[in-house]
């Protein structure tokens, strides 16, 4: 097509119909200085016409796009309105005003942005879009394990479904973990909480708190890849390298580590030291993402890709917005419940910045559910 000049009511094109055209390169070719170093020449022209046609088609929609720290550089950089960690894609969700949201992560995030927003058209590229810890425990599963625990908390990481969440007391993510565990243990006026689904997560908190901690057999299929055989190579290699963990890796992971915490806290954790090198043990975009807020650090990148992050796409942001299509809806009565585990996290204090995890902690047993 010639020229791109769509209105409100004009027919759009199909994606591989869009072109790197004059018009596109006046309107979107600015954005390109943000990401060169982390996005090559070569790319940008493919990019570039996606990008266009989303950002006008976004307010064209009234449409507001939520992009996790996983997403590739394009997307976080070029069409993301709100980025960030899955906490403050939560809170957002819950404040925005926009009629259409567009969730460019997995579907856990989609149905916690419809949860949070129930009268607003929440939207996710790809229905496909999954997560290994999701995948790993069901409602019915948690019904069981409240059988059998009545007297003891469950806290579930936002990382699962709203069936999940609807049948436990209290979310968290990897920022807040120990200040919920903490928080829902002083509550209930016990010394032992249920953390689920992820193993290691519930034991790089345990090692944090003296709350005793019971969880499921669940894990990251990114994170878990990590070895501490890995992070002791990496710090041969790059001995004047800060090493940065992700909370999701093994305990013995964690323990090699320079700094551990959320993806936010990573961030802001590059941020505030502005280090000559880092290596961020996570998934493979972050680091691009990180890099282009912080030119001056040099990043390693031991790249360890989330199948499921890279199903998002520009053309399936444009595509989405384009037919308003992959609706994320939620039964009401099932939102309503993991609304309110949900919002008995967002109540807590909020931190002035992502808290992190000590590293030098020693390992503590943390035994699973027997259901
Ligand atoms: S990185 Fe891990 S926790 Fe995040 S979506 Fe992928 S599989 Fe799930």
């Amino acid at each position: 097509m010639d020229g791109m000049t769509f209105s409100a009511d004009t027919q759009w094109p199909q994606a591989d119909a869009l072109v790197y055209d004059d018009a596109v390169r006046a309107r979107v070719d600015h954005l390109y200085e943000r990401v060169k170093d982390v996005i090559t020449p070569m790319e940008w022209p493919k990019f570039a016409p996606l990008i266009d046609g989303i950002l006008r088609l976004k307010e064209q929609r009234g449409a507001t796009i939520l992009a996790h720290n996983y997403m590739t550089p394009e997307i976080f950089n070029c069409v993301g309105d709100i980025t960030g960690d899955s906490l403050k894609l939560a809170q957002v969700a819950a404040e925005a005003e926009e009629d259409v949201i567009v969730q460019a992560g997995v579907h856990f995030m989609a149905e916690t942005a419809k949860i949070l927003s129930p009268n607003k058209t929440v939207l996710i590229p790809d229905m496909e879009a999954g997560c290994s810890l999701a995948a790993s425990i069901t409602g019915e599963d948690v019904q069981r394990i409240k059988a059998a625990y009545p007297d003891l908390p469950i806290v579930t990481y936002v990382n699962t479904s709203a069936d999940v969440k609807a049948y436990a007391d209290i979310c968290c993510t990897s920022s807040n973990a120990v200040q919920v565990v903490e928080a829902v243990a002083a509550q209930w006026g016990v010394d032992t909480v249920i953390m689920i689904p992820d193993e290691y997560l519930a034991k790089n908190v345990a090692a944090q708190t003296d709350i005793k901690i019971l969880t499921w057999k669940g894990s990251c299929e990114v994170h878990e890849q990590f070895t501490p055989e890995d992070i002791e190579d990496l710090r041969a290699a790059h001995p004047d390298a800060v090493i940065l963990t992700h909370p999701e890796c093994p305990p013995e992971v964690m323990a090699k580590a320079d700094f551990a915490g959320s993806t936010g806290a990573m961030a802001g954790y590059v941020k505030d030291h502005s280090p000559k090198k880092a290596i961020l043990i996570t998934e493979c975009s972050m680091s691009d993402n990180v890099a282009v807020e912080n030119p001056g650090v040099q990043f390693v990148k031991p790249c360890n890709l989330c199948p499921h992050m890279k199903r998002i796409t520009l053309t399936g942001i444009y595509e989405a917005l384009r037919d308003l299509k992959h609706e994320v809806t939620v039964d009401p009565v099932i939102a309503a419940k993991a609304r309110a585990s949900l919002q008995a996290m967002l109540d807590l204090p909020k931190a002035d910045k992502p808290p992190h995890f000590d590293t030098g902690r020693d390992a503590v047993a943390v035994p699973y559910v027997a259901v």
